[in-house]
């Protein structure tokens, strides 16, 4: 265990919660910062940042990533590797299990984080960033004049696809059923659209390529068929976009805070969750717009208020 209390601990070292640590730091509080693996969260598998403001030429999710971490840790956050498996909100202190060691807070910032659901085929690991992608507001122009396939048959695959025909030549929808999930308004927008065009009852099995993507594998779900796909000889590749729903990190809280029924986090304004003194800032809460932008600026207000909280509670 380690005995000392600190101000505020946040959980997780992706945008928001690097943001957070630097508020918190720059107003000398004792902030500790816990991630599991490496900074950055899921912005460092993005090869080009283009609309993070400010961020104008040769930016990648890894660059802006080292810069922040930089900063962090000029300000004197202090940035521990250990996985926080399970945590105690009971107490005015709050303590954090983490696989290497036991941490006591004041306030707590959960910053962990959603991740994009994959399909979970071979070669989708190793292409994503190079032809596969998870988010059309980031990588939709590197896309320009070059087919996309969409996969996925919810709101965000319908939307996003619709948003992408600014980019690309056509959009294919592939959706595994014969029926959308999404909105009937957003299916009949996209049905009207000249560029969309539509799979169904095709699952992906494989994607095809060295170093970018070349090609895709479908299997017809009613039938069996399979069916291969290769990008034409001028283009050379296509763009993959996976919009099959996402999934916050929020697992080991469900039994301490306030989740939504899809396992979102629920704050207020201040990004406090139900339980004073915890927390929550970037994609795992409930909100519209996941973006590193907006995950930032969770993480600036949920430190000015917990430092707002601790004057007013110690
Ligand atoms: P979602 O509603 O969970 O839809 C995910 C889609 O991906 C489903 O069509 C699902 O197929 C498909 N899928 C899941 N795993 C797959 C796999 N391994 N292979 C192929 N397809 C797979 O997720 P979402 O579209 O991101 O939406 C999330 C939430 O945000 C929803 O509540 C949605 O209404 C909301 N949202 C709202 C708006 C809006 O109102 N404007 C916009 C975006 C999102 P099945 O249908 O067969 O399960």
């Amino acid at each position: 265990m380690n005995d000392k209390i600190y101000d505020v601990v946040v959980i997780g070292a992706g945008p928001a919660g690097l943001s957070a640590g630097l508020y918190a730091a720059r107003a000398r509080m004792d902030v500790l910062i816990l991630e599991k693996e490496r900074t950055g969260g899921q912005i460092v598998t993005t090869e080009e940042v283009a609309n993070y403001p400010g961020a104008i030429e040769d930016e990648t999710g890894p660059s802006l990533i080292a810069r922040m971490t930089k900063q962090v840790k000029n300000f004197g956050a202090q940035i521990i590797t250990d996985d926080v498996i399970d945590v105690d909100f009971t107490q005015n202190i709050k303590i954090l299990t983490g696989e290497k060691n036991t941490y006591k807070t004041k306030t707590v910032i959960i910053a962990t984080g959603a991740k994009g659901r994959l399909l979970d085929v071979p070669g989708e690991k190793e292409l994503t960033g190079r032809g596969v992608s998870y988010c059309a507001t980031c990588d939709g122009d590197f896309f320009s004049d070059l087919e996309i396939f969409a996969i996925g048959g919810g709101d965000t695959a319908l939307e996003e696809s619709l948003f992408l025909t600014k980019f690309a030549k056509k959009v294919t929808v592939v959706h595994r059923r014969d029926k959308f999930r999404a909105a009937k308004s957003i299916v009949e927008k996209a049905e009207k659209n000249s560029k969309i065009d539509f799979m169904m009852n095709k699952k992906v099995t494989k994607i095809i390529g060295e170093g970018v993507v070349e090609g895709i594998v479908f299997e017809d779900t009613v039938t069996g068929d399979i069916t291969t796909y290769m990008a034409n000889d001028e283009d050379m590749t296509f763009g993959i976009f996976v919009f099959a729903g996402y999934i916050p990190q929020t697992e080991i809280f469900k039994n301490h805070i306030n989740l939504d029924s899809r396992g979102y986090v629920l704050t207020n304004d201040s990004m406090m969750t139900n339980i004073p003194g915890v927390f929550a800032a970037g994609d795992l809460r409930q909100k519209t717009l996941r973006q590193v932008v907006t995950a930032v600026s969770d993480g600036a207000i949920a430190a000015v208020e917990s430092e707002k909280f601790i004057e007013e509670n110690y």
